[in-house]
């Protein structure tokens, strides 16, 4: 089946409805084709891994159409300001700090503080969010460990079926990553070096712009962490649920007895996906426990993502 359409008015309001359903649109942007999705639906985000197969859940690119946008869920200042204007729209993308701690949010940004923003400089990408009324994250479409798709075909070939429409605005100009730059302190850190350079930003703000892999003591892009988002109390897990302990909170998978939160009772993973960051969230507030245990997960398919960050996550005894 061929999934793509010309991106004429109706087809995009009709994306746009596909984005609001919690479905998954691929669009072109100015650096590659996105896999979208609605940054609040979480089964929606869970499907993005799922259909590129990543077997890691990298926190996730939202894309807005309007710097109001960002108030909604990231804390912006003076600076971010200013620097959205000069840039935006275009290839660099802002890591915020999280307004608050929406639980919609969690997996987009991988159970961290701080949500990653941009707007790319592409009429299609830019009719569709603000159609859609809400930010759209899009890692590139295409599956783990493919080359980054600069055209429609790429993303039929690469996805076929597992989107629900691919919106064909020709091939991208840029065809490079983003640069990422940290706002969350005080000096302005490249997470991640892109298309746009540093000097470009210095001019701008006539500052010194640092490099994370500079100076071990600034922050890094958590994709090249090894151990991203870990709850504050230890973590157990492929834990039996007659092995969990009277002083652990049970976050249960499947059929299993005495779970305060079941990531998915029916055993579906693209619904544990979904539910796992906000579940050790909320697991780590009840601090009448001493730690949480977890059941086992199966390590098919979504499984492996799951199992790879609570792996990370978890406490070596
Ligand atoms: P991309 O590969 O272009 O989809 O960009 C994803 C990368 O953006 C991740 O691997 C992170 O390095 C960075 N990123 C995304 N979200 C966040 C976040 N919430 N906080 C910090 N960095 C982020
Ligand atoms: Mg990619």
């Amino acid at each position: 089946m061929n999934n793509i359409y010309t991106p004429s008015a109706e087809n995009i309001a009709r994306a746009a409805e596909i984005i609001k359903n919690g479905g998954l649109v691929s669009f072109p942007t100015d650096t590659v084709y996105g896999l979208g999705a609605n940054v609040y639906n979480a089964a929606a985000v869970a499907n993005i891994f799922k259909a590129k197969e990543r077997p890691l859940f990298d926190p996730l690119i939202s894309h807005i159409a309007n710097i109001d946008f960002l108030s909604e869920y990231a804390c912006t200042d003076e600076r971010a300001i200013t620097l959205a204007k000069h840039f935006w729209p275009g290839p660099l993308t802002f890591v915020l700090r999280r307004k608050d701690n929406n639980p919609a949010i969690d997996l987009a940004c991988a159970g961290l503080n701080s949500i990653a923003v941009r707007m790319p400089n592409h009429p299609v990408a830019l009719e569709l969010i603000r159609q859609s009324g809400v930010p759209i994250v899009a890692p590139s479409a295409n599956r783990f460990k493919t080359v980054s798709p600069t055209t429609a075909q790429h993303v039929q070939d690469s996805l076929g079926n597992k989107v629900d429409m691919i919106l064909d605005g020709g091939a991208c100009t840029i065809g490079v990553e983003t640069t990422i730059i940290d706002l969350t302190g005080k000096h302005i850190v490249i997470l991640r070096a892109g298309v746009m350079a540093k000097e470009e930003l210095e001019a701008i703000k006539r500052k010194k712009i640092y490099l994370s892999h500079d100076n071990p003591e600034l922050p890094k892009a958590p994709g090249q962490l090894l151990k991203h988002y870990a709850p504050r109390m230890p973590l157990r897990i492929n834990v039996a649920d007659h092995d969990v302990r009277e002083d652990e909170f049970f976050i249960g998978f499947g059929k299993v007895r005495g779970a305060r939160l079941n990531l998915s009772p029916s055993g579906n993973l693209c619904e544990a996906a979904a539910n796992l960051f906000a579940y050790l969230r909320e697991a780590e507030k009840h601090d009448e426990y001493k730690g949480i245990a977890m059941s086992p997960i199966p390590e098919n398919g979504l499984g492996l993502a799951i199992n790879d960050r609570i792996r990370r996550a978890s406490y070596k005894e």
